[in-house]
């Protein structure tokens, strides 16, 4: 076979495996973590049609101006929406917020991002504290971020935001659950190995990160190793390394053909590296709904 014609074909080959797969069992059930619920209903029309077609359910981060209609929509989606409270951890009012979205059936905070301090600084102790007393999961954004108006001062640093962060709050409290979004790109090796040693911590790998890597998804195997590895040095009884994945979509708004992309670009990175169907499967969602259950 001509070199020019191969990539064809695995081209051909992967699109067959991806529709294959669109309704097959790795993503029934599917749980995506990482929903940024515009204000818009027709939006949210989509994405529950979305999520009718794989009996799915996704964490909708919600601003608190918008608390009141999402509860509304949750109410007649109760399978297909979980609230996420997307609070500023420097508000003055970022606690009552915390304890408003709580009362409002809320099961999660997040998406945090552009904190004024390190996300583990002593600050923000009694919001983390609230969130683990409440079982709230918090998903905080991790690694590079992007600058929304270039034209206007904002005291925003990324420094503030690496995945290293995250060790200390998931140490000090075992009981909350800890999502980082993006896999801390590009400090993928420090986000895997926080995540490693702490059985409350998981990561989403939405953003560019799956883009970038497109040529080279055999890569990750070097980040998550330790699969099936017994030995002092890697946490006991431990599943396929990848299940410190879980599945985040990152959209946010619009028209949802990059959930589609998003669900796909996951599906071949996780192929690629040779992850069993069962681990996929808990990776799209099982995890979570074992975390939301209390069962985790
Ligand atoms: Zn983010």
């Amino acid at each position: 076979m001509s070199a020019y014609f191969r990539p064809v074909l695995l081209t051909l080959l992967l699109s067959a495996t991806f529709e294959a797969r669109l309704p097959a069992q790795a993503w029934r059930g599917l749980v995506d973590a990482h929903v940024h619920h515009n204000g818009d209903a027709a939006f949210l029309d989509k994405m529950i049609a979305r999520l009718d077609a794989v009996d799915g359910t996704a964490f909708l981060l919600t601003l608190p101006k918008d608390l009141e209609s999402v509860q509304a929509a949750i109410g007649k989606h109760p399978n297909r929406l979980i609230g996420f409270g997307s609070i500023k951890l420097d508000d003055p009012n970022a606690l009552a917020q915390v304890e408003r979205f709580h009362a409002a059936g809320f099961r999660g905070l997040g998406e945090l991002s552009g904190p004024l301090k390190s996300f583990d600084d002593k600050t923000y102790a009694p919001l983390f504290a609230a969130a683990e007393k409440h079982r709230m999961i918090v998903l905080f954004h991790t690694g590079i971020v992007n600058r929304t108006n270039p034209d206007v001062p904002a005291d925003i640093s990324v420094d503030r935001m690496r995945p290293t962060t995250l060790d200390n709050i998931a140490r000090r409290y075992p009981k909350l659950t800890l999502i980082g979004a993006h896999l801390g790109n590009p400090d993928y090796a420090w986000a895997a190995e926080v995540a490693r040693w702490n059985p409350n911590l998981y990561f989403d790998v939405s953003g560019s990160t799956l883009i970038k890597k497109q040529e080279d998804y055999a890569f990750f195997k070097s980040v998550f190793w330790w699969s099936g590895i017994a030995s002092p040095h890697t946490p006991k009884g431990g599943p396929s390394a990848f299940e410190k994945l879980i599945f985040g979509s990152d959209v946010f708004g619009g028209e949802l053909e990059e959930f589609d992309r998003e669900l796909e670009r996951y599906g071949k990175m996780l192929d690629v590296c040779g992850v069993s169907p069962a681990a996929q499967a808990n990776i799209f969602g099982g995890t979570l709904r074992k975390i939301l259950a209390g069962a985790k």
